[in-house]
């Protein structure tokens, strides 16, 4: 069923004379094969020596097979071969129809990039989907509705308040239409400026529309900070009363009166999980944050010292945020709060206050990073079955885990610090996503399932992106085939664009004028 809806596709593609890159040859090779391979599976099986044939776009074999006259090989001289990474938290919706190679991404792995996160989606959703058609990627891509974009389509600029019955009526009908157009579920950002002010009510009708089509619910919860217990008994209650499956997206705990507190955050979630909420998860591996300036101080008093003091207080100080975009004064970033402050021999609350008012002078905002989380939760959150790796990065991003997440899980949680293991890692970026989003054909390799896949050295793969460089590539991917094709080939993009535009249980989008 699901093959020949794809090899419509594949066909409606080509009648449509989707362009292919320079070099890239239009009659390539019926089938490959792939040898010498230790194969992980996704499913989190040990670890096994196998050939893998692909023919076209799908895995069509696996175990002892021997190269057809002419076949082409690849010798994977013993290295690990895994299903392409699956990121579904990505930000590369503006940056990656300007960079369709994704070097950032493919380098590391990933084979599928899910946008339109934390409430932000592009609109109208099949516009954005048209154009990536019609300009392939690297990647495949696929894209929630944002719950801040429909709330802003139907409030303008009139958002700061609770919606009206009415009004949610009409954002429900946005929300179908955008179902209908192929995202994958609602997103929501409920701790940023549109999102924050909408009630439960609003988010749970929405929910409902979403889980109606078969989408899910990926939020952002209404705090990471001091309040994020209540945030998440805020998101497991807009689960289960619009009874659709959750993904909490970057699970954290932000500041510093609730770090340390990941078993009792752990203990809420399975017991939502016991009463039958479809809870997940997925984290990225660093312990500084990247946001705006004004996330920082909850309750939006922006210019009260007394609301600026506590908050700095809560995230450890002035010394732990650091300016990384700034438009109205480039020679902040780099720097922290409190470095700024001892420049300006002004305090830190002060300077937080000033860098509002030049933000708000120039309708800008400060971008920043907070480092306020701790190893032993983001372990604790690691060791989870349920929490899955997604980078909330992408194309263009300013944080080290833009370039470095997935490479980093491998390089340093399983092969430095043994937090996990390799098939259980592998797992939580392949075949983990794709129960979530319902996508049976990907994120694991087995006959019938997409080629999407990645050739690494477990022995040296690693992230390189820091905060200083934080597209620096990563090392040790040495190959990475999206849909049968190469597309990342010994430290270089082939040029080759196969990805395609994915929607629910993982139907590849016909191309349509
Ligand atoms: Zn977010």
């Amino acid at each position: 069923m699901k093959r020949s809806r794809f090899f419509l596709a594949l066909a409606t593609a080509i009648t449509f004379g989707l362009p292919l890159a320079p070099g890239y040859s239009q009659k390539k090779p019926e089938s490959l094969l792939i040898v010498n391979a230790q194969i992980a599976d996704g499913t989190g099986a040990p670890l096994y020596r196998g050939n893998v044939r692909i023919v076209l776009s799908h895995i069509v074999g696996i175990g002892e097979l021997q190269p057809q006259p002419g076949e082409p090989v690849i010798d994977a001289n013993g290295l690990v071969l895994a299903p392409g990474f699956i990121d579904i938290h990505n930000h590369s919706e503006e940056g990656l129809p300007k960079d369709l190679a994704a070097e950032t991404q493919v380098s590391q792995g990933i084979t599928t990039l899910i946008i339109g996160a934390d409430g932000d989606s592009p609109w109208p959703i099949l516009n954005w989907i048209r154009v990536m058609q019609a300009h392939p990627a690297a990647v495949n891509v696929g894209t929630f509705a944002g719950h801040a974009t429909i709330r802003q389509q139907v409030l303008g600029d009139d958002f700061r308040r609770t919606s009206t019955g009415p009004e949610i009526r009409q954002m429900e009908q946005r929300m179908s239409q955008a179902m209908n157009q192929g995202a994958l579920g609602l997103s929501s950002g409920l701790e940023y400026e549109v999102g924050s002010y909408a009630s439960t009510d609003e988010v749970v009708d929405l929910a409902k529309v979403a889980a109606k089509d078969g989408g899910i619910y990926m939020t952002h919860i209404r705090d990471e900070a001091d309040k994020s217990f209540e945030a998440l008994n805020e998101e497991i209650a807009i689960g289960e009363r619009a009874h659709i499956p959750v993904e909490h997206s970057h699970i954290k705990l932000g500041t510093v009166s609730v770090q340390g507190k990941a078993a009792e955050y752990i203990n809420i979630i399975e017991s939502a999980r016991k009463r039958g909420v479809d809870f997940m998860a997925d984290c990225y591996p660093y312990d500084a944050w990247h946001s705006n300036l004004k996330v920082v101080v909850p309750d939006k008093q922006y210019e009260n010292p007394k609301s600026v003091a506590t908050a700095l207080a809560s995230y450890g100080g002035g010394s732990h945020i650091t300016i990384t975009e700034f438009s109205p004064n480039p020679s902040y970033v780099g720097r922290t709060i409190a470095d700024l402050a001892k420049a300006n021999k002004i305090s830190e609350v002060e300077m937080y206050i000033k860098l509002i008012q030049e933000g708000d002078a120039a309708r800008t905002e400060a971008l920043i990073i907070g480092q306020s989380m701790i190893e032993s939760d983001i372990k604790a959150f690691y060791q989870q079955p349920w929490v899955m790796v997604a980078s909330d990065g992408g194309v263009g991003s300013e944080h080290p885990r833009g370039a470095g997440t997935f490479p980093r899980v491998l390089g340093v949680y399983v092969r430095e610090k043994h937090w996990l293991t390799l098939p259980e890692a592998i797992r939580k970026m392949t075949a983990l996503p794709a129960q979530r989003l319902d996508w049976k054909d990907r994120g694991v390799i087995r006959e019938g399932a997409f080629a999407d896949l990645v050739l690494f050295d477990p022995n040296t793969v690693i992230d390189r992106s820091t905060y200083t460089n934080p597209m620096a590539l990563a090392i040790g991917i040495e190959k990475v085939l999206v849909n049968g094709v190469l597309v990342w080939d010994g430290g270089k993009p082939t040029g080759a664009r196969p990805g395609f535009m994915i929607g629910r249980k993982g139907a590849v989008m016909e191309v349509s004028n």
